[in-house]
């Protein structure tokens, strides 16, 4: 069989339109294909191995004719509008037994229905038992209907349902398969297996030596080896790039015999279609479950996790194991829990004063994010920020800090208390294309000056590309001053750092706290600060402990200070007291 055939079928099948039930969205389409077109027959053909099936018929009575037989394998194969004036006169069909009997084709006129690959799934027909002429316009009409029925069938199986590469269902597919088996058969005993054929490298290498299209085109023959060999009733998921699914039910078999015949079957050397060998290093990960509807999230997770366990102990197949998986779990739960916990108001703000060194007042404040979780407990900001930066959560979060620390400032405001206020924000935050609106938006809605706003960036938020540096240039231009968090830790490009908008340095606490007990500490600090000044930075420092340190500092010609020294982050509410309350004399400015 030539290879387009056998990727022709490959798609017919994995559309997943054979054999199904009549559909009202379909047949209306051949009941306006007759009536527009003024014929006594239309169908929605699907052109399978041997045969061809229709989807939808308008006065035919047979589901099924053998391909043989059929117009609509012409179609497909001219790849092109076909119309048949006469069959009588046509050799191709004059014996063609549907034109010598029953139903007494004289007339046909097909659209081949085509995947945007190029494929053709069948056709779109109109027959008559009259011969008949066929205008432009009727060609035009019939044209449009076959791409109406195109776009049905991918409303209908496809949307957002099935990987464009194989049009196999999709992980969103799978986890509603999952619910759905688990709600028809609760308790139900399974087998989910994840599948990934290939290695990162291998993926890599083999999308620079080849190009995208041979590598989808090999990922369809993958695709159909692994159908092969699995049992009947078994569907295949294409959920990942280079990765697949399958779910076995308790009768298939154990995990490891489910495994290696999996495995053997993925290690045969296979060749593509451009005539190269490949040997896949397929790895699979397994989980055996009970179904609980609640839970088909954490099955798939639980299988993820398998899959990474296998590869990273370079083993072929690995089970679920619960040791591997305790950070992981966490961080899913974690994660499962922020939106949550922020629709019920289980973060909140904590505020750290900063103290300036000229005046020895207290100018501004930092906003630090703090969640207490009914059941984790107090996780530290560490933690669930690290979390929050791998998905698009970091981005709302964002937001509600902003709102809430300009609604606080404000609030301090009216109280006659006017601080400047700092927030965090991370790399990804200024990646994303609404930022600067956001910044505009919460300073207008709190009535908010933008240069009493602060940002903390971290070095690498600052460096990591030319999308960033436009975003911070805009931010400065708001008047809003940029802070470069953590100075002194990373491996700052000075060079690259002096062409970035940032007015303020905040040197890192590591570096602070052992300048009092450690003398190149000390000089360290001195001339990160002399340094500083003379390129036009003012200079913070973070994690001040001690009144020696303090003290130092000052002498140095530090700018400010935070620290627990100083003030440890505090509630809102207790913002006012420390403010009236007396400073020591340690906090007086420098002679
Ligand atoms: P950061 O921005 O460098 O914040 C300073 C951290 O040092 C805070 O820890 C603060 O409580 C702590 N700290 C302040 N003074 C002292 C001191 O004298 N001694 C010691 N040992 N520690 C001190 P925290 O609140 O646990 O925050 C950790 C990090 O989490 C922050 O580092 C920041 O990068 C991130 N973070 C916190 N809140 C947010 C937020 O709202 N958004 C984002 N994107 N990140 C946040
Ligand atoms: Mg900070
Ligand atoms: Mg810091």
């Amino acid at each position: 069989m030539p290879a387009y055939e056998q990727e022709r079928l490959f798609f017919v099948r994995s559309t997943g339109l054979l054999d199904t039930k009549a559909s009202e969205a379909f047949d209306r389409i051949t009941r306006l294909a007759a009536s527009l077109l003024q014929v006594p027959m239309a169908a929605i053909s699907i052109v399978d191995e041997s045969r061809q099936w229709f989807k939808s018929r308008v006065g035919i009575d047979d589901a099924e004719t053998a391909r043989s037989d059929s117009f609509c394998t012409h179609t497909i194969e001219a790849s092109n509008v076909l119309v048949v004036e006469d069959a009588r006169l046509d050799p191709r069909f004059t014996n063609n037994r549907m034109v010598t009997g029953a139903p007494g084709i004289r007339f046909y006129a097909g659209v081949p229905l085509q995947l945007p690959t190029g494929h053709t799934l069948g056709s779109l027909c109109v027959i008559d038992t009259q011969p008949r002429k066929f205008n432009a316009q009727e060609e035009q009409l019939l044209r449009d209907l076959g791409a109406l029925t195109m776009a049905q069938i991918d409303l209908h199986q496809m949307a957002g349902r099935v990987n464009e590469v194989t049009r196999l269902p999709n992980r969103a597919q799978l986890a509603d398969d999952l619910t759905g088996a688990c709600s028809a058969t609760p308790g139900m005993a399974a087998t989910l297996v994840l599948l990934e054929v290939m290695s990162n490298t291998q993926l890599q290498s083999a999308v620079r030596a080849v190009g995208i299209p041979p590598l989808e085109a090999a990922l369809r023959t993958i695709a159909t080896n692994i159908m092969k060999s699995l049992p009947d009733g078994v569907d295949l998921y294409h959920v990942g790039e280079t990765r697949f699914a399958a779910i076995y039910t308790a009768d298939a078999g154990q995990p490891d015999d489910i495994a290696t015949a999996l495995l053997a079957r993925m290690s045969e050397p296979f060749v593509t279609q451009g005539g190269i060998t490949v040997q896949l290093e397929a790895h699979a990960g397994l989980v055996r479950f009970h179904c609980v509807e609640t839970e088909t999230a954490d099955v798939l997770r639980m299988a993820t996790t398998a899959l990474y366990q296998a590869e990273a102990e370079q083993r072929p197949w690995s089970g679920y194991s619960p040791e591997f998986d305790m950070p992981h779990r966490r961080a899913f739960a974690l994660l499962r829990a922020i939106p949550v916990s922020l629709a019920q108001g289980e973060f909140r703000l904590v505020y750290q004063p900063k103290l300036d060194l000229h005046t020895a007042r207290i100018s501004g404040v930092e906003a630090l994010a703090r969640w207490r979780h009914p059941k984790f407990g107090d996780v530290s900001p560490a933690e669930f920020i690290e979390l929050m930066e791998r998905t698009t959560l970091i981005h709302e979060f964002t937001e509600w800090v902003l709102h809430k620390a300009l609604e606080q400032q404000s609030i301090w405001r009216a109280q006659g208390m006017d601080l400047t206020i700092a927030i965090n924000v991370s790399a990804r935050n200024l990646e994303h294309p609404h930022f600067l609106q956001m910044l505009r938006n919460a300073c207008a809605l709190h009535r908010v000056q933008p240069k009493t706003l602060r940002l903390e960036c971290t070095e690498n938020a600052v460096m990591t590309g030319t999308l960033t540096a436009a975003t911070l240039e805009a931010v400065r231009a708001m008047d809003i001053a940029i802070s470069l968090d953590d100075f002194g830790v990373g491996y700052s490009n000075l060079s690259c750092l002096h062409s970035m908008p940032v007015e303020i340095l905040k040197l890192d606490q590591s570096l602070i706290k052992p300048i009092a007990t450690d003398e190149r500490a000390f000089t360290l600090i001195q001339s990160l600060i002399r340094m500083g000044h003379a390129l036009g930075y003012r200079m913070l420092a973070e994690g001040v402990e001690t009144a020696e340190v303090l003290d130092l500092l000052k002498h140095h010609g530090c700018d400010a200070a935070q620290g627990y020294y100083i003030s440890r982050p505090l509630e809102a509410q207790a913002l006012p007291e420390f403010m009236q309350a007396p400073r020591g004399p340690h906090f007086h400015g420098a002679p």
